[in-house]
């Protein structure tokens, strides 16, 4: 199985070029050429596998040049104890036909750890199979938790370094502290003025930079990227898919080959794409409903067919999906309508900040997304009334798509078995949470939402005020470039 470009379906890749690569040379985004089937036998056995057999499966189908061994070896590194849950992704059932994926048991307590404990596995094996002698500086632009999650899949890893930009402003306490008191030798981390998306670009300039390629290449290292962009973040999220369905099953709240609904709260596209392409590999999927907050430019474009980042940028309590340019959209129109439309559809994003759809790809669309957005406050009150009904305590991403799920379903009637994907622990968000409990936070929120819920709280977050803050520095985004260069010469 090769790779290509979304702006280039002619020029081919290995999988371990891709994973190493990060982002294609054109701009574009790696994807497969073809998404492999699960066939009926294969589909029956992940029944009775756990997490890690299913991730090992389901990702061998991708990795050609991978052995079993290898892979047992990275699900083994990536999804051990380094999860406070047994199950790694459990589900959680809330009613006999909705339940909540939970996949915030890693290291950092939000979703990102799923795919970034096994990135850098992915990432170091690919930097040895295509020969490749230089080190590799992950640089990362981070809505919040991104940022953290890399920097604990990658601390120490041998041959890498990683540098994690965040916005300023934009991350609740918490995600900043988890950030500037990491450890690790190999690792630097900075602020940048301005939000998400400044940063993001930020980041994309600096990639794009052959100068300062060139430069960084004579001292003996290459840039790569940890962001969703990267394939090796995208593959270990479908796992998660099949499992959550085969867990259904086994739970006897679904007949295996019915059909399930997902609400995947969504930032840059990345999760619910990874649920899109399991449905394309044949998993059974009703309907993907891609929830929003009040940064609702995903909403509008699957109800409307026009992409339009022309509006003001809201931050809210969900702040992970605070973002206006939603990277991993390329992959699904790539795969809807080919590499020149794709190229078409981001030169008019890039000149004019939006682009409409041809009525094949808005149709191919809308038969496979619902979409909705929700406020800060109705985030809130979802928040409380599920405490108070089911006694199940939601982070507000959570929440946003756990509200959206009961728009559409009032909305459609569809009351098929859902999941809703949660995304964060509560715990990573207390203060918002207590608000939304109606308690106004104390100076320890932690301990304070512990007692409130009962639920404890997670080792990784409990001792954060007590840890040393290693970095203070910041940037605007122009000198991002210059803050790259100091930490490799360091
Ligand atoms: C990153 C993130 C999201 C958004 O996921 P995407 O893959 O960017 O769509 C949602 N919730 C939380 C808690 C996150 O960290």
């Amino acid at each position: 199985m090769k790779y290509h470009s979304t702006r280039n379906t002619g020029e081919k890749y290995t999988v371990s070029e891709a994973i190493a690569r990060g982002l294609a040379p054109d701009g574009g985004l790696f994807v497969p050429d073809e998404i492999p089937a699960v066939t009926s036998k294969e589909f029956g056995e992940l029944l009775t596998l756990d997490y890690r057999g299913r991730a090992v499966r389901i990702m061998s189908k991708f990795l050609k040049g991978y052995t079993n061994e290898e892979l047992e070896l990275f699900v083994s590194r990536a999804y051990g104890k380094n999860f406070d849950h047994d199950e790694i992704a459990p589900l959680h059932f809330t009613e006999d036909n909705t339940a909540f994926l939970e996949l915030w048991h890693g290291p950092t307590c939000a979703f990102k750890d799923m795919a970034l404990q096994m990135l850098p596995q992915l990432l170091t094996a690919s930097l040895k199979k295509t020969g490749e002698k230089r080190m590799v500086c992950i640089l990362v632009a981070t809505s919040g938790d991104t940022g953290k999650a890399a920097l604990e899949g990658f601390k120490d890893v041998e041959g890498t370094k990683i540098f994690v930009f965040y916005p300023k402003n934009g991350v609740s306490d918490i995600q900043r502290l988890q950030m500037v008191t990491q450890e690790g030798d190999n690792v630097g981390v900075c602020g940048v003025t301005g939000n998400f998306d400044d940063a993001q670009t930020g980041v994309k300039m600096v990639f794009s930079d052959e100068e300062v390629a060139a430069k960084l290449s004579e001292r003996g290292y290459f840039l790569s990227s940890a962001n969703s962009i990267n394939w090796g973040r995208l593959l270990p999220q479908i796992v998660y898919y099949f499992s959550a369905y085969c867990d259904y099953v086994n739970a006897g709240r679904l007949k295996m080959g019915d059909e399930l609904v997902f609400c995947v709260p969504t930032g840059n596209f990345g999760n619910i794409l990874a649920g899109w392409y399991a449905a394309q590999m044949g998993l059974p999927v009703g309907k993907f409903v891609c929830a929003s907050n009040e940064n609702n430019v995903l909403t509008d474009f699957i109800h409307t067919g026009t992409y339009d980042k022309n509006r003001s940028f809201h931050q809210t309590i969900s702040p992970s999906m605070d973002i206006l340019v939603s990277s991993n959209l390329e992959r699904l129109l790539h795969s809807l309508s080919g590499d020149e439309t794709v190229r078409w559809y981001m030169q008019k994003l890039g000149s004019k900040g939006k682009y409409t759809v041809s009525q094949n790809v808005f149709d191919s669309i809308r038969r496979d997304f619902a979409a909705g957005c929700c406020t800060d406050v109705d985030t809130k009150k979802a928040i409380r009334e599920i405490f108070e009904d089911k006694n199940y305590l939601m982070d507000t991403h959570t929440a946003v798509a756990y509200k959206v799920l009961c728009d559409y379903r009032a909305e459609t009637g569809d009351a098929r078995p859902a999941v809703v994907v949660s995304t964060a622990s509560p715990f990573k968000f207390a203060t918002d949470v207590l608000d939304a409990l109606g308690e106004a936070a104390s100076v320890r929120p932690l301990e304070q939402l512990c007692e409130k819920s009962g639920l404890p709280i997670p080792v990784p977050l409990s001792d954060l005020d007590k840890r040393t803050v290693r970095f203070d520095d910041t940037a605007g985004r122009l000198e991002m470039r210059r803050k790259v260069e100091k930490f490799l010469s360091e």
